[in-house]
C-alpha cells in the first residue's frame, strides 16, 4: 500500500475526535499497519495526553520565515504597501504604516512595491515547537507541533508537523492526522493532499451545520468522506437527519459510538478506553470502525476512493480575520 492519508476532522471541537483518533492509531497499528500518527492541531495539541505520553523524545524548534517591518525615517507614506499587501498586514497608527507581526506572512509583496524601499525583514523567529515520540505505547510514533500563543502561521507549522510524520513513514503506510476543530488554515493544511476524512459528528443541530462546512471544505479538496456518530443514542431524533445529510451527499456512515463513561473514565487513567476499558460499549464499536477500515477501506483504498470522492470540485472562499493590535 502506498502511502495513505486519513485525516480525522471536525466542524465542532470536543465531539471525541482525538478518542477516536487515538483508539483508532493503535488499533490499526496492531493490525500491522505501518502507521504513523500526527497532531495537526497546532493550538492544542492534545493527541499526546489521549495517548498517555508525557515526555516527548525529541523536541525542534520552529521557526517563522520571516516578518516584514518599516523603516520609519524612509517611508514617505505613499499607502503603496497597504493596497498591495494580500494579508491586509499593513495598519496606519497615529499617522506612521506600520506592519502587524501577527498578520504578516512575509510574502515580500509589499518590499517589491515600496518606491522608498523602506520595508525590511527579520528572520528566524520561535513560533513554535515540532515534538516527537518515537513509539508510543502502541507501537507507532507520534508527531505533533504546538504554535506558541499569538504567532500566526498555524497552517504552516502543521504542513511541517505533516511533513516530519511522512520523513518517518517513507513511502509507504497510513499517515493518520487528527485536524484541529473547524474549517481554518490548520484544517486546510491537514487536509491537502489526503485521500480520506474521518468526520466525526455528535448528534446536534450545531454539529450538523458544522459537519456540512467541513465536509464542503473536504469536497473542495477531492477527499472521500466517512462519517462516526459519537454519543450517538444522547439524541435519537437527530440521527434521521443526520443518515438523510448522509445518504444525499454519498457519505457512508462508518460507526455510531454509544455514550459511554468508560471514555472520560479511561482519559483521566491515561490511557485509551480500548486498552483501559476493551469490553466497553465505546470500545467494542471503536473495534468493530477499525476492522471496516482496514478491511473495507484501506485493504482496497483505490477502490474506495473511486466509489465515495466528490463528483465536483467545491469551491472554497477563506475569511481572513485581523487581530487587533493589543
Ligand atoms: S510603500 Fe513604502 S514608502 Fe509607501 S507607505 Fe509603504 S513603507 Fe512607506
Ligand atoms: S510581507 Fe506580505 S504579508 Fe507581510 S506586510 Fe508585506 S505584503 Fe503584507
Amino acid at each position: 500500500m502506498k502511502l495513505v492519508e486519513l485525516v480525522v476532522a471536525s466542524g465542532k471541537g470536543g465531539v471525541g475526535k482525538s478518542t477516536i483518533s487515538g483508539s483508532l492509531a493503535a488499533l490499526l497499528a496492531k493490525k500491522g499497519f505501518k502507521l504513523v500518527a500526527a497532531d495537526t492541531d497546532a493550538e492544542e495539541p492534545n493527541l499526546h495526553i489521549v495517548l498517555g505520553i508525557d515526555r516527548w523524545d525529541r523536541v525542534e524548534e520552529y521557526y517563522e520565515g520571516r516578518i516584514a517591518y518599516i523603516l520609519q525615517d524612509k517611508c514617505t507614506k505613499c499607502n503603496i504597501c497597504a493596497e498591495v499587501c494580500p494579508f491586509g498586514a499593513v495598519e496606519v497608527i497615529d499617522g506612521d504604516y506600520r506592519i502587524n507581526e501577527y498578520i504578516c506572512e512575509g510574502c515580500v509583496t509589499c518590499s517589491l512595491a515600496c518606491p522608498a524601499k523602506a520595508i525590511r525583514y527579520r528572520f528566524g523567529i520561535v513560533a513554535g515547537h515540532i515534538m516527537f515520540a518515537e513509539k508510543t505505547k502502541y507501537g507507532f510514533p507520534l508527531v505533533s507541533g504546538e504554535l506558541i500563543p499569538g504567532r500566526p502561521n498555524s497552517g504552516k507549522l502543521v504542513t511541517e508537523v505533516k511533513n516530519r510524520a511522512k520523513a518517518i513513514l517513507g513511502s509507504k503506510g497510513v499517515l493518520l492526522l487528527d485536524a484541529a476543530a473547524g474549517i481554518g488554515c490548520q484544517v486546510i493544511s491537514s487536509l491537502t493532499g489526503a485521500q480520506f476524512a474521518l468526520l466525526v459528528i455528535e448528534p446536534t443541530k450545531a454539529s450538523l451545520s458544522d459537519l456540512k462546512r467541513i465536509h464542503k471544505l473536504t469536497k473542495h479538496f477531492m477527499i472521500a468522506p466517512m462519517l462516526v456518530i459519537n454519543k450517538y443514542d444522547i439524541n435519537p431524533e437527530m440521527i434521521g437527519k443526520i443518515e438523510e445529510y448522509a445518504k444525499e451527499e454519498n457519505i457512508p456512515i462508518v460507526g455510531k459510538i454509544p455514550f459511554d463513561e468508560s471514555v472520560p473514565n479511561s482519559i483521566n487513567m491515561g490511557k485509551l478506553v480500548v486498552e483501559a476499558f476493551p469490553d466497553s460499549s465505546a470500545s467494542r464499536e471503536l473495534k468493530r470502525i477499525a476492522d471496516f477500515i482496514a478491511e473495507e477501506v484501506l485493504s482496497n483504498w483505490r477502490a474506495w476512493y473511486s466509489k465515495y470522492r466528490p463528483k465536483k470540485h467545491e469551491p472554497y472562499i477563506p475569511v481572513i480575520i485581523r487581530p487587533q493590535r493589543g
